[in-house]
């Protein structure tokens, strides 16, 4: 049946300005036509079978994208590192296959608290024994209301590399890279995700965070293999030489980012390996934010992983800020998952932005749809409110554009025109208090 949103204040991100309209979305879940008032009317007369929700008052936002999260976790702040031998029984115990369907269930749950939280779209950028493919594909299979998800599989990193050996392939040379990208596209993923440096939590000495592990020679292989199958290449880098090697090895999003220089920049702008002939930045301040501002006694970190955290984080920031000033296309996602970054807040990566740069709430939120569809490669069919586009839309009761927050005063979700189920799920105490950083 055709569904009507009627009279509400639409924010159409492509002319950045908030305008009075009705929605009418078609049987098939999409946008049919976007009417203003005397046109709604006069069409109401003449339709006979049409589900109005009337929503003045209310705001419509295009669902927001999350442009770098993961699903296996819930993002419940943890305060201590969990016992290597306990992860290692954990592993054996997830990889069987009643393993495989808990960590499957996992996902599902914190798919869907994104979903009614107003994240109709998320690129999950690695996870456990393919089950995001699997459950990519039970979604649509099924035709559940449920965000679209665009998946990585496992990484692709080095020996004992970011990630190594739970969440990655490990590989040494570009033969192991390629055979690694065939790996996971033949399992079926929209992306492949690599490790070109090493990461915070799994640093063990001063400055290693941002140490290079995969080789520009690797990364090139990486990408040329992917790109052959018109896939593209995600690369999870802190610091400054694992961005240029990374983009020299023609990756298309950089994830997370640090401090550039003219030779990084141009490369952003102008990069010839890339599948589209320029590269994107995601960074990720919810997620880093934490560890760099927050007293170790909360975030349980050791000196070396405090240290490590606060230099990479003002590195992403330096990096996000030189990526505004010098119009590199950039992207929003905040790490879900990740310690203190949990799938009911993406608002908060939003009002970080704000924080952070020179943007306006309203640019923000374009990022955060229009912009993101463009970076994964989906805007003809999501990302703005648009005759013709999938009806994924967010319904607040205020006005996002005057404070981010107002994203999260939700009246109702729509995914694919379908209504989305707003259930019960466990909130952390404090977050509000702790992250407003
Ligand atoms: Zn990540």
């Amino acid at each position: 049946m055709t569904l009507i949103l009627k009279n509400a204040i639409i924010l159409d991100v492509k002319k950045q300005q908030k305008i009075q309209r009705s929605i009418v979305i078609d049987s098939d879940g999409n946008i049919q036509h976007v009417f203003s008032s005397n046109e709604i009317e006069t069409y109401l007369d003449h339709s006979t079978e049409a589900k109005v929700m009337d929503c003045e008052g209310y705001y419509i936002s295009p669902g927001l994208i999350n442009a770098h999260a993961h699903l296996f976790a819930s993002g419940k702040p943890l305060n201590k590192k969990v016992n290597p031998t306990f992860l290692k029984l954990g592993y054996k115990l997830l990889s069987t296959k009643i393993g495989n369907f808990c960590v499957k269930n996992i996902m599902k749950r914190n798919a869907l608290i994104e979903l009614q939280n107003g994240v109709t779209t998320l690129r999950s950028l690695g996870e456990f024994f393919y089950q995001d493919v699997s459950l990519r594909d039970e979604f649509i299979q099924k035709r559940k209301v449920a965000p679209t998800l665009l998946v990585a599989g496992f990484f692709l990193s080095t020996t004992d590399g970011h990630g190594a050996p739970y969440l990655a392939l490990e590989g040494d040379s570009p033969w192991e890279g390629r055979k690694n990208v065939r790996k996971n596209i033949k399992k079926g993923v929209d992306w492949i995700k690599i490790c070109v440096t090493g990461g915070v939590t799994d640093a063990k000495k001063l400055g290693e965070a941002g140490s290079l592990q995969l080789t520009e020679e690797e990364i090139k292989a990486i990408c040329s293999e992917a790109h052959k199958n018109n896939t593209s290449v995600a690369a999870h880098v802190e610091s400054t030489e694992g961005v240029r090697i990374a983009l020299k090895g023609g990756v298309d999003t950089i994830e997370h980012g640090a401090e550039m220089d003219e030779e990084i920049i141009e490369l952003f702008k102008n990069n010839p390996y890339s599948l589209k002939g320029y590269s994107s930045l995601v960074p990720t301040f919810q997620a880093a934010a934490p560890f760099a501002l927050l007293k170790p006694e909360l975030t349980g970190l050791n000196n070396i992983t405090y240290i490590n955290g606060k230099s990479i984080y003002y590195s992403m920031l330096k990096g996000y800020q030189q990526a505004l000033g010098n119009n590199i296309s950039f992207g929003i996602g905040n790490d879900a998952s990740m310690s203190f970054v949990t799938h009911y807040d993406f608002w908060r990566e939003l009002r970080l932005h704000k924080k952070l740069g020179s943007q306006n709430n309203f640019e923000i939120i374009k990022a955060a749809t229009l912009q993101n569809a463009k970076l994964l490669n989906i805007d003809k069919e999501y990302g703005s409110i648009e005759i013709g586009k999938k009806a994924d839309l967010l319904i607040t009761s205020k006005d996002p554009t005057i404070d981010l927050k107002n994203l999260s005063e939700i009246v109702s979700v729509f995914k694919h025109g379908q209504p989305v189920a707003q259930y019960k799920y466990k909130k952390y105490k404090n977050l509000d208090t702790l992250l407003d950083i």
